[in-house]
């Protein structure tokens, strides 16, 4: 009897256990299904000030209506930062969720090690299907996607290669290089696997330098004189010497060919020409003829009144950031329409609702300001990353958040999205719970946030490293080279024209924020150049 009761027993569990399992399975995919995919659009060098609903400054000008719609749809975050404000490391902090100095890609140059902790890896290993597409830049192949198709190096506008699955063969694809990663995004999109969710990083070699204009655009801004930054001339005082060393500047290091965008060698002195303009060459003859029209008669306008010796210094610079300026956006342009093809299809694919789009760039950059183009420097415009995302269901419609983020917080965030527990050496904070709050800071948010660029003076460009931390309020950084402080105010000094680390009014802020300073330095671990 006793051994009927406990076969029975028995029985009733192995009954019971099985229904559970089949439950929790049941559970398990309607979790999966519930889960939502992850639409990652991202750029390169994209200031925000080129965005609509970050600035009116090119209102009128070029719009982006698409971009815009995102943000309506769901928030703009107005203090979105990066930890190193150039390329290659940018995107490794978003990938790992963690500072240069511990994953490993402190400056361009150096090569990403794709095996250590990445969140593609994680949300792949999690039955997410991923995939990137576009500028990857970080000079080892990608690793953790089901699909890759990436552009070799900082890739080209015109008829781009790009690297192919599984060992990185190079393919050339004709057409202008913003439209073929769209394609190539809505190609995957439409032949993934649906039983899955995805995370798709869709990566826009455009606006970087040498700012090529699609044909379709290269007349948008004829005839058009956009408005100059008030700091276009700077002289640098009342900030550190190394302003004024910098090699970045539209005066004296924009380029004859790469940047004026001159078919020929330089006739005049005094201007930056070692480096030709390698779009030129990969053109077929209709985009060359729709390329050569577009700039033969201002340049040859800019040749007679060069020979006639009619510009001055400042004139000269005028002009060199008109071409800048009207290339830049007109990248930009097909950057937003193509960004309206892909949230269409999202639309049209019964994706919008459970689908969280993302659009971000890995730093920002100069339109000019400071005399400059670029980035590298803790200030404002290269420091800030553009962030807009909408998430329907949990951020509502038209929300402007000033929250301090970084890219650092991507990938925990991601993972929350996911359902995935985030590693302990994350240093990123996933920013889910500030999300669910109307996009506020949570109690135990952030006040302040760690910077520091690695690359150095020797390098292109001429920008000391440094390091440093930033409040809603001040900014402090440190110069090792030269053992120097900077403090800006940017309620008062928003332009950051005036240093105020010496000033005696400042002096209980410069304390504070010296202690900040290593505060975030011990947290974050930072081994960056130290005070002697
Ligand atoms: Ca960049």
């Amino acid at each position: 009897m006793k051994l009927i009761n406990l076969l029975t027993a028995g029985l009733t569990l192995a009954a019971v256990s099985s229904t559970s399992l089949a439950q929790e399975s049941e559970a398990k995919s309607e979790k999966s299904s519930e889960r939502p995919n992850i639409l990652f659009i991202f750029s390169d060098d994209h200031a925000l000030d080129a965005i609509g609903v970050y600035s009116d400054r090119f209102k009128g000008i070029v719009d982006t209506p698409h971009l815009d719609s995102i943000a309506k749809q769901g928030a703009v975050f107005k203090n979105s930062f990066c930890a190193n404000s150039i390329c290659g490391p940018s995107r490794a902090c978003i990938l790992t969720g963690k500072h240069s100095h511990i994953n490993g890609f402190r400056q361009n140059g150096d090569k990403f090690n794709g095996n250590q902790w990445t969140f593609p890896q994680a949300l792949q290993k999690e039955g997410y299907q991923t995939a990137v597409i576009g500028k990857w830049h970080l000079h080892t192949l990608p690793v953790g996607f089901d699909y890759w198709q990436v552009l070799p190096g900082q890739g080209n506008y015109y008829n781009p290669d790009f690297r192919t699955m599984p060992e990185g063969k190079r393919e050339r694809i004709k057409g202008y290089c913003t439209d073929i990663i769209t394609d190539l995004s809505l190609k995957w999109l439409e032949k993934r696997d649906k039983t899955k969710p995805f995370m798709l990083m869709c990566q826009h070699k455009a606006p970087h330098r040498n700012w090529a204009p699609a044909p379709r655009h290269l007349n948008l801004l004829d005839g058009v004189k956009v408005p100059e930054p008030a700091t276009l001339f700077d002289t640098y005082e009342g900030r550190s010497a190394w302003l004024k060393k910098h090699e970045m500047g539209l005066a004296k290091h924009f380029h004859w060919q790469h940047d004026m965008k001159f078919l020929s060698r330089s006739p005049f002195k005094g201007f930056a020409d070692s480096v030709g303009n390698g779009e030129i060459a990969r053109m077929d003859d209709k985009q060359r003829k729709a390329w050569d029209k577009a700039y033969e008669i201002e340049n040859a306008q800019f040749v007679v009144d060069m020979k006639n010796k009619k510009l001055s210094e400042k004139q000269i610079t005028s002009w060199k950031y008109q071409r800048y300026i009207k290339d830049y956006l007109s990248t930009i342009k097909a950057v937003d329409e193509n960004v309206g093809r892909v949230l269409k299809f999202l639309k049209e694919n019964d994706l919008e609702k459970n689908t969280i789009v993302i659009y971000s760039s890995d730093q920002g950059f100069y339109l000019g300001e400071h005399g400059w183009y670029d980035k590298r420097w803790m200030f404002e415009q290269s420091f800030k990353m553009p962030f807009l995302i909408k998430w329907p269901g949990v951020i509502k419609p038209n929300t402007k958040s000033e929250t301090l983020i970084q890219n650092i917080d991507y990938a925990p965030t991601f993972l929350e999205i996911a359902g995935i527990k985030v590693p302990k050496e994350i240093q990123g904070m996933s920013m889910v719970p500030m999300f669910k709050n109307d996009c506020k800071p949570t109690a135990n948010w952030r006040d302040d946030l760690y910077y520091a660029y690695w690359e150095g003076h020797r390098s292109i460009h001429a920008v000391p490293r440094h390091d440093g931390v930033r409040t809603d309020r001040y900014k402090i950084f440190f110069i090792p080279e030269t053992q120097e402080w900077q403090l800006f105010d940017l309620v008062k000094d928003p332009q950051e024209l005036k240093s105020v680390h010496d000033n005696s009014d400042y002096s209980k802020i410069l304390e504070d924020m010296k202690k900040r300073y290593t505060a975030n330095r011990q947290k974050f671990g930072s081994n960056h150049g130290k005070r002697k």
